[in-house]
């Protein structure tokens, strides 16, 4: 941390300000500058850094405060150089699938969870199309109080139906902390929604429980933002947290939301964590889908999350940015192809592997 202080500070501010470092445990260095002094806070202190630098910054004579290092210390690469792999398919019924190494993990299913004959068909069709993991919707967070809000309770128990029939693992997003032992009962990845992102009492929940967890980035948050969302999960404990881009609001209105490619070199720069892209709710027409998942793929990409229905005309949420599996499939060859262009590779469809 960095302390600048005014040009023309006096030397009593100065030295009132080395004061408090060093009552703080910090060592003072002072750069005399031409124009102005600058102190860095040298050594190592347990402390709430982002606390000093509001405190510092009232100081008489001082200009700004600045941080060095990142507030995120969990979910920094400083931390962990390497990039993270784990497991997910917690489940007895799932085949585990491990993200964050060569291989692409794609993650697709409806939006909602509308009904046994529609959640077991889309699993059965996106596994054939080689997606390892089953997406759904059971407690949908709607902009308008009167829209289907999701099947809840049952559509979690379809999702395990869906699960036993093709052993895909089930990622399902929480709204409710009072969900969260159902939901641990029942999914194998625990999402949380653009909405919640900085629900800083649902990420402390989550962060107590040890099932992996998809945090979608809000579409208003920063990067530093969404890193340090993240962070709460991981000061619980709980370490298997993948982020997730879905696109950010911009004053750009052709599509629904603007895909933050930047944002996945930035985060695998950033963090150890695995990165996906949702291509579906950053663009909001699946028309545009298949383009924007290959350019996550090319961009670095540790994986997609997709959403898929039988019949998008009759979802009851999302269908506009459904894709149909037949285009789900279509899109999944090309990604075949284009994955070793980036030293990666994805698996091939469950059909062709029995
Ligand atoms: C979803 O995955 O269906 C969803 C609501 O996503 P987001 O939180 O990114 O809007
Ligand atoms: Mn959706």
């Amino acid at each position: 941390m960095i302390i600048v202080m005014q040009q023309g500070a006096s030397d009593a501010e100065v030295a009132n300000v080395v004061q408090q470092v060093e009552a703080t445990g910090f060592r003072p260095f002072i750069n005399p500058g031409v124009e102005r002094k600058v102190i860095a806070l040298l050594g190592e202190v347990d402390i709430d850094k982002v606390q000093l630098v509001d405190r510092f910054s009232t100081f008489s004579g001082v200009e700004r405060v600045q941080l060095i290092s990142e507030p995120y210390k969990l979910a920094s690469r400083h931390s962990h150089p390497d990039p993270l792999r784990f497991e997910l398919g917690l489940h007895p019924d799932a085949t585990r699938v491990t993200i964050g190494g060569s291989e692409l993990v794609v993650m697709a299913g409806p939006c909602s969870v509308e009904s046994e004959a529609q959640v077991v068909g889309v699993a059965h069709a996106v596994k054939a199309a080689g997606a390892t993991l089953l997406r759904g919707g059971a407690f949908k967070p709607r902009s308008s109080p009167h829209s289907f809000q999701g099947m809840g309770l049952d559509g979690l128990k379809l999702l395990a139906t869906a699960r036993a029939a093709t052993g895909l693992p089930v990622v399902t997003e929480i709204m409710d902390p009072h969900d969260l032992d159902e939901i641990c009962r029942y999914a194998d990845v625990i999402q949380i929604g653009a909405r919640n992102m900085q629900n800083f009492s649902l990420l402390r929940y989550v962060g107590e429980t040890r099932v992996p967890v998809l945090l979608k980035r809000g579409p208003g948050a920063k990067v530093s933002d969404f890193l340090l969302a993240a962070e709460y999960v991981l000061a619980g404990g709980n370490h298997r947290v993948i982020l997730c881009e879905r696109g950010i609001i911009t004053f750009e209105d052709s599509t629904r939301y603007t895909t933050d490619i930047n944002a996945i070199p930035v985060l695998k720069r950033q963090t150890h964590l695995p990165v996906v892209l949702d291509p579906s709710h950053a663009t909001g027409d699946s028309a545009y889908v298949p383009s924007v998942a290959m350019a996550a793929v090319a961009g670095g990409a540790d994986g997609l999350i997709i959403e898929v229905h039988p019949d998008p005309s009759k979802a009851l949420s999302d269908g506009k940015q459904s894709l149909k599996p037949d285009q789900f499939s279509v899109l999944m060859d090309k990604l075949r192809r284009l994955a070793p262009v980036v030293d990666r590779e994805l698996q091939a469809p469950a059909a062709s592997l029995a």
